[in-house]
Formats: structure tokens, sequence, C-alpha cells
């Protein structure tokens, strides 16, 4: 894969590189932008192009470029602290590995990931080391909520801000750059909404044979769809609520006459087709209603009474 045209973040990569060309790409940076996008991926990338030996760089061959890919270089530290805050015994690493030369590359690099999640003390504790860069330092703080970052820290990072790629965009780089067949890539650019982080994690966890169970376990199924659903555990209820959403979208832009390559689920438009005369549009518009309800009331972990009643009056209407 090519750096000039990776993942389809063209405008920040371009500006990534004027920095890189200037030999500025040091100090702090922020990637923002919304989540999932690929923001992480992109600033792993810059690391292997900054410390890759080959000529033209990045190589995605040489041992650097091989050691930054499987996240083992020594000179590479990623934090990231799942749900919890960033507090600064997690940063002090950064800290104090900052002050010393890099072990095999050329740059030190720092990702710190979900940088909003650093609380005042660590974020603090962070300031001097953005205030006084070692000049083979490189921190990058990646984050979806830039406004919770602190102000100080953020006045003294350069930032560059991402955007999701347009729907079908993401489906040209999934079909060039990872060598999915058309039918997943248009699945999966459409579903994750240009959104290529999520595209990926989905790329193995949700491929066209569950999304399609999904639907043909739910919607054709003769079994009541809320005993279907209440099988389910939490997370598992909460991805067959979001396809489940996609699909009656699906169904409510056909009927309104939209072009199919509009649709989400291209692969089984003959399917959905067949399915426009059985609901009106206000049938359609309480069914992705109740879903959301339902996705609200599992995020908020409602009692599963009022979830099954809600699931069931969806079941009404199907
Ligand atoms: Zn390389």
């Amino acid at each position: 894969m090519r750096f000039a045209d990776i993942l389809g973040h063209d405008k920040p990569v371009s500006i990534i590189n004027s920095y890189i060309e200037a030999n500025s790409f040091s100090g702090g940076f922020i990637f923002s932008g919304p989540e999932g996008i690929g923001k992480r991926l992109v600033a792993q990338m810059v690391s292997q192009k900054l410390n890759c030996s080959a000529v033209d760089k990045p190589c995605g061959l040489c041992e650097s470029c091989l050691k930054i890919e499987k996240l083992v270089h020594p000179d590479l530290h990623i934090i990231q602290n799942g749900q919890g805050q960033i507090k600064i015994d997690d940063i002090r690493g950064i800290l104090r590995e900052a002050n010393f030369r890099p072990y095999e590359g050329a740059m030190k690099i720092f990702i710190i990931d979900d940088a909003h999640k650093l609380n005042p003390d660590a974020a603090n504790a962070l300031l001097k080391t953005l205030e006084e860069p070692p000049k083979d330092a490189l921190i990058i703080l990646i984050t979806h909520k830039p406004q919770n970052i602190i102000k100080t820290v953020l006045s003294r990072c350069k930032r560059i801000k991402f955007y999701p790629l347009a729907r079908a965009g993401l489906e040209t780089v999934l079909l060039k750059d990872y060598s999915l067949d058309k039918l997943t890539a248009h699945f999966l650019g459409f579903y994750a909404e240009g959104r290529l982080g999520l595209a990926l994690k989905l790329k193995d966890s949700l491929g066209l044979t569950q999304k399609n169970k999904i639907f043909d376990s739910f919607v054709l199924s003769t079994k009541p769809l809320e005993r279907n659903l209440m099988e389910q555990n939490k997370d598992q209820l909460h991805d067959c609520l979001n396809i489940l959403a996609s699909w009656f979208r699906d169904i409510y832009l056909l009927k309104a006459g939209l072009a199919d390559n509009e649709i989400i689920h291209l692969d089984r438009k003959h399917d959905l087709l067949k399915l426009l005369s059985k609901f009106s549009f206000k049938q359609l518009d309480d069914i992705m209603a109740a879903i959301s309800e339902s996705l609200l009331y599992l995020e908020r972990n409602i009692n599963n009474k009022l979830l099954l009643h809600n699931l069931g009056a969806i079941c009404r209407v199907i």
C-alpha cells in the first residue's frame, strides 16, 4: 500500500507529508475526527514512514516496518486505557522514555489513543514534554472528543483533522487495499458509513454470511422475532438490532425509489424487493423507531421486561 493514498485520507496525509518534508514532524500532534475512521492506522503508518530504512518509505517490508506493524518496535509506544481514564501512571513511561535517544529507529513515537481520557494530572504532566519536546520524539494524541482535552495541551499540539470517507470511497479502499470481494466491500463500506476503522473491525466479525443470518433468522423466519432476539446476550442483541435497523432502512429507501447502489444490503436486493409491499411507510417508521428505542434501553441497561415489551411491539408489526 502506498503512503500517498493510504486509507483515502488524502488531505491529512498530505499535511503530514509536508511536515515530514520540512523535517518538522516532531513534538505534539493531535489527530482528531470521528471515531473509527482510521486515525490510529494513519499514526502507525506515519511511524513506519519515519523509521523505515528503505528509500521509498514506508516500504512495509523492512524490519522496522514489520516491527511497527506488529506493534513490537522498541521506539513505538502506544498508550490506551479501555473504558477508564488515562492516569499519570499510564504516561509516566512517556515522560521518562522521551528523554532517551531512539533504540533502533530515527524517531521515538508515542501514540496516546482516546487522548480525551487523559485525567487532569496526566495532562498536566504531559505538558512539560510537549513544551520542550526532544527533536527525535513525536507524540500523537488521537481523539474524537478534542473539546474534552485541556486547552493548555491543545495549544501545544499541531492539529490534524480527519473526516469520514464517502461510503463509496471506503468501498473502493476496501476493494483495492484490503482485497475484499465487491459485495462485501459494498456492505462494509456502506454499513460502517465511511468509518474505515469500524469497517476493518467488522471485516472479521460481520461478513455477508453473519449479517445475512440475522436477516434470515429474524426477518424471514417463522419463529417469533421476540424469542429470537431475547436468546441473545447484550452485545449480540446490540449488533442484531443495528443490523435489523439497516435492513429496514434499506426496505424504506427502496420503497421510496432510491437508486439500488445506495442500499447497504445490495447482495440481497432481490429479497428486499419482495418485502416492499409487505410494509407501509408508517409501519417501517414505527419499526425503526422501536429499534432505536430498544437500543437506547439496552445502552441504559433498562430492565429486560421493558425491552421485551418494546421488541414485542416491533414483532407485532413484522
Ligand atoms: Zn520499511
